[in-house]
Formats: structure tokens, sequence, C-alpha cells
């Protein structure tokens, strides 16, 4: 039986860190654990969490460090986390939550912090070839575009680069992503607990550069233990 984990995984929009994390959780059959989809269900579900949650992106603000931990640690202590680990997606986002998780593992810790790494300018060509279907939603790239001139293949709506996906936009969304996650990636190095993965290439290539990395991880710490008995 492959043992569980407990990972947290890092990386800018655009270089796949959703998808990996989706082939983690069932690699190691362990929970993806993702703060994005917690908040919305919360917010869909309309709980008091959801309704503080729903007041707060209304008001135009940031989720504080906070909501975010409650939030985190009640979902962390259910059996399944508790059983065999976590794949956590969208948090730690700041050094304040980082402490926090790590007080809340105490005394145990996170196995691996997995930090995807993939060159800005390819994840601006990426995400600036994004099309979206206005009707239905549905997505598609100017390397894959619809059948006929930019017409919806599922619903015939107008296929068009949303708003948010210029290169400009975009390029502003990575350099506060940048800037924001710095200082964590300076943490969990010094704690010894970051690995960098290179991002580049097939779903299957970079999930097993992710997997050896989790293996050399427990293989290094447990000859430490080997070492110190
Ligand atoms: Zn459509």
């Amino acid at each position: 039986m492959v043992p569980g984990a407990r990972l947290v995984v890092l990386g800018k929009q655009g270089a796949g860190k959703g998808t990996q994390c989706v082939r983690l959780s069932h690699h190691y059959v362990v929970p993806h654990v993702s703060t994005g989809d917690m908040l919305r269900a919360a917010v869909k579900s309309g709980s008091a969490l959801g309704e503080k949650v729903r007041q707060v992106m209304d008001r135009g603000e940031l989720l504080g460090d906070d909501l975010i931990m409650e939030m985190v640690a009640d979902r962390l202590s259910e059996p399944d986390c508790r059983a065999r680990g976590f794949v956590l997606d969208g948090c730690p986002r700041t050094i304040n939550q980082a402490q926090a998780l790590a007080a809340l593992l105490s005394p145990g810790d996170v196995d691996l912090v997995v930090d995807i790494e993939v060159p800005t300018a390819q994840v601006l060509r990426r995400l600036a070839g994004r099309r979206v279907c206005v009707d239905c939603g549905a997505n598609y790239s100017v390397t894959s575009p619809p059948k006929v001139n930019w017409t919806c293949d599922v619903c015939g709506g107008e296929v068009v680069q949303r708003e948010d996906d210029t290169e400009e936009a975009i390029s502003r969304r990575l350099d506060i992503y940048e800037k924001q996650t710095a200082p964590l990636i300076t943490w969990y190095t010094e704690r010894g607990q970051l690995a960098r993965v290179n991002g580049v290439g097939s779903p299957d290539a970079v999930l097993r550069r992710i997997i050896r990395a989790v293996e050399d991880r427990r293989e290094g710490s447990s000859g430490v233990a080997a070492r110190r008995s």
C-alpha cells in the first residue's frame, strides 16, 4: 500500500497546480484540500462561515488569515486527513498562515512543500491564449479554437478572450503572486521543507518529478532518524 502524505503545493496561475494536486491526491490516496473550492462551497451552502466569507468578499476585502486557518483547521481535523494526510492547495499564502499550519500539525509537520516552477513567459503565453464561450463557459485556446469562426462547438455562443486574460492583466497577477509568495518560499527553504520542481513538460512527467521529490525527502528524513537512533 502507498503510504499517505502531507503535502503543500505552491505554483503560479497557469503552472498546472490544480492538475497536479488532483493527481497527487489519487496517487497518495489523500484528500485534495483546496481553499478555493472550500470557500466557493461555503458561500454556496449559506453556512455561517459561508455568510462571513460572502460579506468579506462583497466588501471587496481579502479574507483574513484567521478565517482561512479556521476553515483549514476544521478540514484537516476530519478523519480522512488525520488518517492518511492531504494535498493542501491555496494555503498557506502568508507566513502567518504557514506558522499557524505548523502549529496545527505539531508535533508532526508537512512532509514536503512543492513549488511547481514554470517560466513566466511560458505561463503568460498559455494564459493569454485562452478563449472562453460567453454563454456556456466552454474553454478554448488560440491553438485549439472552436470548429467554426469563434462560435462555440457546444452551444453556438460567441467565443472571446476574457477581459482579465489580456497579457497586461495576467502579468500584473503573476507579479502580485511572486511578491506575495517570495517570503513564504524563503521561510520554507530555511526550514528545509521546500522542493522546487520543474513544471515544464507533460502532466505525467511533472507528476513523476513531484513523487520523486517526496520519496527523496522521505528517504532523507528516515536516514537522519536512523543515524540519530
Ligand atoms: Zn458555449
